[in-house]
């Protein structure tokens, strides 16, 4: 589909990111996008577990609370440009909690009565204001955006874009990307708002990764660069911005390239190694990675033994 406003090649329209859609459904991998291309640089067995085995994992408050702040900021941008404030932002937060649950029935769990406090006992009131913290917290989130940027000035030439560009290779890389503004002279700006706090200056880089594979698509697209690449960190209310180049992205594409090999390599040879570090604390699935003492379910796909000791490696480090 091409967008009627743009241009673009807009694959579909999306509100929050499904990849558990297809839960138990093994499956080849067939593109990357920023965040699964994360998950293998993290640890290549999570990469599996996610995308090959796709386990189910259990929807976190925090990342919940994201996919809602992402959903009343989009949603906002309907409103004229004079009546996007931030009264009117928070009044969606309600309904965009409301949608958000009924696409996806077993966020309910997250505020559910009984379970959080590890008994059994319902806690009805405990749950009502667990929930009324958590919106509270969406609240300050959409709040502190306003001291960020001006959205009665902005007018987004698209938002929660979803688009897919095939590399000459043959790789597909997918993304959403939060929100486009083209200014008049038809320089790009790729806006990335996190509910979270910016990282230190020297983990920059590493938060950038996924604006500049965004930046790629759009060049493998469009034929142009994005002037500007800008995330915006609700959490600690800072923006981050880069002005790519040819030679940045140049240098990203050689990198997702490489990546992908290692990911063939290791969906071929079923060679998915775990790379335990403190993200492991996050990890929803300990119980079955052996560096918790757990085994993983039997591999889904056909397997070829190893053809050479490079093909026992299997991963690519996240450099
Ligand atoms: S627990 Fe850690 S090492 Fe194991 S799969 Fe998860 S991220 Fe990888």
């Amino acid at each position: 589909m091409v967008c009627g406003r743009c241009q673009w090649r807009v694959v579909g329209s999306v509100v929050m990111e499904t990849r558990t859609e297809d839960v138990g459904v093994a499956a080849r991998p067939a593109s990357l996008s920023p965040s699964r291309a994360s998950d293998f640089m993290q640890c290549p067995l999570l990469y599996r577990f996610r995308v090959i085995d796709k386990l189910p994992e259990k929807p976190s408050p925090a990342a919940t609370r994201g996919t809602l702040v992402h959903a009343v900021l989009e949603r906002l941008f309907d409103a004229p440009s004079a009546e996007r404030t931030a009264p009117r932002a928070k009044e969606l937060i309600p309904g965009q909690w409301d949608r958000l649950r009924e696409a996806k029935p077993e966020l309910a769990a997250l505020f559910a009565p009984d379970g959080a406090d590890g008994t059994d006992a319902p806690d009805e009131d405990g749950a009502a204001a667990r929930l009324a913290q958590w919106l509270a917290d969406a609240e300050k989130l959409v709040e502190r955006w306003f001291t960020l940027e001006d959205p009665t000035r902005l007018e987004p030439a698209e938002r929660e874009l979803f688009v897919e560009a095939e590399l000459a290779s043959g790789l597909k890389l997918r993304g959403i990307i939060d929100r486009v503004d083209v200014a008049p002279t038809g320089e790009v700006r790729i806006v990335d708002y996190k509910t979270g706090k910016a990282p230190r200056p020297e983990y920059a880089e590493g938060a950038l990764f996924q604006m500049k594979f965004y930046a790629l698509v759009v060049w493998r697209l469009k034929g142009l660069i994005p002037r500007r690449l800008q995330l915006v960190y609700l959490g600690s209310g800072d923006i981050i911005t880069y002005d790519p180049v040819a030679a940045d992205l140049e240098r990203v594409e050689r990198k997702l390239l490489a990546l992908w090999d290692a990911i063939v390599l290791a969906t071929e040879t079923g060679n998915w190694r775990p790379r335990p570090t403190k993200l492991c604390g996050w990890c929803d699935h300990q119980a079955v990675c052996p560096e918790f003492g757990g085994t993983p379910p039997p591999y889904p796909l056909p397997v070829r033994p190893p053809e050479s000791p490079g093909d026992e490696q299997g991963r690519m480090g996240p450099s």
